[in-house]
């Protein structure tokens, strides 16, 4: 696998070597933007786009009018489609204008040229190695602490929408819009660090709860201490799976870090795609929860779609692809008797 020529030199996007990997992205994104077309294409159509906010069971959903989305929407993800289309995530199939700056020593950050958000990034494994949280967990939660505070960090399972279920790839959006977090920061704050003492009560922080709300479940876990912040995680995937009967439970995952605590936002599904995805007719609606529709913010590339979601529809999306309540609250249990 061969990255030569599609990693964006320092000198190209006028940083210094000392440069912090947040600004360096934001200097890669400008960089991306007057060279690469397709991505200017896609932030022009984002800023175009119509959000309107759907008040829901005290929280809010956004839902959000985007054409740009329609293919990674309606994108086939069963083996045989994907195993008949060249891998967009490989240094050979990308388009010649599109360039990354390195992670470590085993990924690539790329611009993502349908954004859903702002500074929509995709943090991409070298190799062509299916999409699978097993052995990724540390990543995720490095990731989350090197892009801190700015952005949130996530991962779509194969069968929860990702794109390229073949292609092993993070993603990385600004935080300035989520709505799940935002509903989070109404309850009791996690202790902040002011002084050697408290610092270390941050370390040894940990808790774990759940949401339900709008019809979704969510398994929140917050914790000042990655090693056993990641053993919970691993620990509940794990009994997610095995209640799902299969190795890799499907999930979508959501990470953030600020003032010394992870946060992170673990979605149980029970299905990758709606009733509605599959209707025809009057009835069809174009949606494919991924982890951020689930975080709050819905896209519709279709607009009449995009204008006939309102609560309900809403609550009746996400209740057919989250994993019910229960059953969610009987896996933590097991998890916490362990
Ligand atoms: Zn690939």
């Amino acid at each position: 696998m061969n990255w030569d020529g599609k990693i964006a030199a320092d000198e190209q996007l006028g940083v210094g070597a000392g440069a912090s990997l947040v600004s360096r992205l934001s200097s890669l994104l400008d960089h991306q933007k007057r060279t690469w077309p397709l991505l200017a294409q896609g932030y022009e159509s984002l800023s175009r786009g119509e959000m309107r906010p759907v008040e829901m069971d005290g929280t809010r959903v956004f839902v959000q009018h985007n054409p740009g989305r329609v293919r990674s929407t309606g994108a086939a993800v069963d083996i045989a489609s994907v195993e008949a289309r060249p891998c967009f995530l490989c240094p050979a199939n990308l388009p010649p204008e599109e360039k990354g700056i390195e992670y470590g020593d085993g990924h690539v950050i790329l611009c993502n040229p349908f954004p859903v958000l702002d500074r929509h990034l995709s943090i991409v494994c070298k190799e062509h190695a299916p999409q699978q949280i097993a052995g990724n967990l540390p990543l995720l939660l490095e990731l989350a602490h090197d892009l801190s505070p700015d952005y949130f960090v996530l991962y779509n399972g194969p069968e929860c929408g990702a794109s390229a279920p073949d292609h092993f790839h993070l993603q990385a959006c600004s935080r300035s819009i989520f709505p799940l977090e935002a509903a989070l920061a109404t309850g009791d704050a996690p202790p902040v660090p002011h002084c050697d003492m408290c610092e270390e009560t941050v370390a040894n922080y940990f808790e774990l709860f759940t949401i339900n709300d709008s019809g979704r479940s969510a398994i929140v876990f917050r914790a000042g201490n990655w090693t056993a912040l990641a053993a919970w995680m691993k620990k509940t995937l794990d009994q997610l799976g095995s209640h799902a009967g299969k190795e890799e439970p499907p999930v979508n995952i959501i990470a953030t870090y600020d003032q010394a605590i992870w946060t992170v936002f673990m979605f149980p599904r029970k299905r990758h795609r709606p009733g509605c995805f599959y209707a025809e007719g009057e009835e069809k609606i174009l949606v494919s929860p991924g982890a951020i529709d689930m975080a709050g913010v819905l896209v519709a590339p279709e607009r009449d779609h995009f204008l006939k979601l309102d609560a309900d529809l809403i609550r009746r999306i996400y209740s057919e692809v989250s994993l019910d309540e229960g059953e969610v609250n009987g896996v933590l249990e097991t998890v916490c008797s362990e």
